[in-house]
């Protein structure tokens, strides 16, 4: 079997779908498959992301089989501490139920004004309470098309994953979400993917030093399905994915069970 020095990641965003009763009977029915899975292979970390208000119940539903790495993860979180910011949560209140947390999701920066300095000011806020920032940054369609892929991410990973502390730059987790993959059900290729997070890891190495840039774990992220993900998990830059719609879909256990077989080859 082929062990990955960094324990591949499958994360679920489950956007702004299920509601806690919705949540709690869709996680009955997938952490128990997914336990089962997890019990096969002990090298790949699960983790469900609801939206914020159904954290709790998706958290009992995880605690009531403690099955081990099937993680809880938010999808967003303001940097300040507490204060009136009415209708935000902060890194200690998602601490108390999470282990993760996506930032900069391109829906965030697109749709809620989300820069790479907020961004960033939110891993920071996320690294010092413990938690794991999944970082997502990526390309708009009209950027690809020019080809300015390489400039963009060099933009982004020089903004939003600056000053991290030496001691957590282990624990970021990028994901790389090309925006016009995100949805559309046209993912991109593994290799084309492959090439972002080659660079990627080149750009964060050239931050922090090779050894967190061994470390760093890069997801890809777009239209990915059961149908696709094992050519993803195959490429050597890639550490798993972060999935949307076949997120809370049955699929998502599949995407799981073939990730494990790629891993085990
Ligand atoms: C996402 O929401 O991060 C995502 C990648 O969505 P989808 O898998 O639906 O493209």
């Amino acid at each position: 079997m082929n062990i990955p020095s960094r324990a591949a990641i499958i994360a679920g965003n489950w956007k702004m779908y299920c509601g806690p009763m919705q949540a709690s009977s869709f996680a009955q029915e997938v952490v128990p498959e997914l336990g089962l899975l997890m019990h096969q292979y002990p090298h790949l970390l699960s983790i469900l992301c609801p939206p914020a208000i159904s954290l709790t119940a998706v958290r009992e539903v995880i605690d009531t089989h403690l099955f081990p790495r099937i993680e809880l993860g938010a999808q967003n979180m303001y940097f300040e501490e507490k204060g009136a910011f009415t209708g935000e949560i902060s890194a200690t209140m998602v601490r108390e139920l999470c282990t993760t947390v996506i930032l900069g999701h391109s829906e965030r920066r697109t749709y809620f004004g989300e820069t790479d300095e907020m961004v960033n000011k939110k891993a920071l806020a996320a690294l010092n309470h413990r938690l794991r920032p999944i970082i997502c940054i990526g390309e708009h369609l009209q950027e690809y098309e020019a080809g300015k892929t390489g400039e963009v991410i060099r933009f982004q990973v020089q903004h939003s994953l600056a000053n991290f502390p030496a001691q957590y730059t282990s624990q970021v987790v990028i994901a790389y979400e090309p925006i016009w993959a995100i949805g559309t059900g046209k993912a991109a290729t593994a290799e084309g993917a492959g090439n972002v997070t080659q660079l990627i890891r080149q750009l964060y190495g050239e931050m922090y030093g090779g050894d967190a840039a061994s470390a760093l774990r890069i997801l890809y992220g777009g239209s990915v399905t059961s149908a696709n993900i094992s050519e993803f998990v195959a490429h050597p830059d890639i550490d798993g994915a972060l999935v949307g719609g076949a997120s809370i879909k049955s699929d998502f256990v599949e995407i799981v069970r073939k990730t494990i077989e790629v891993m085990q080859q």
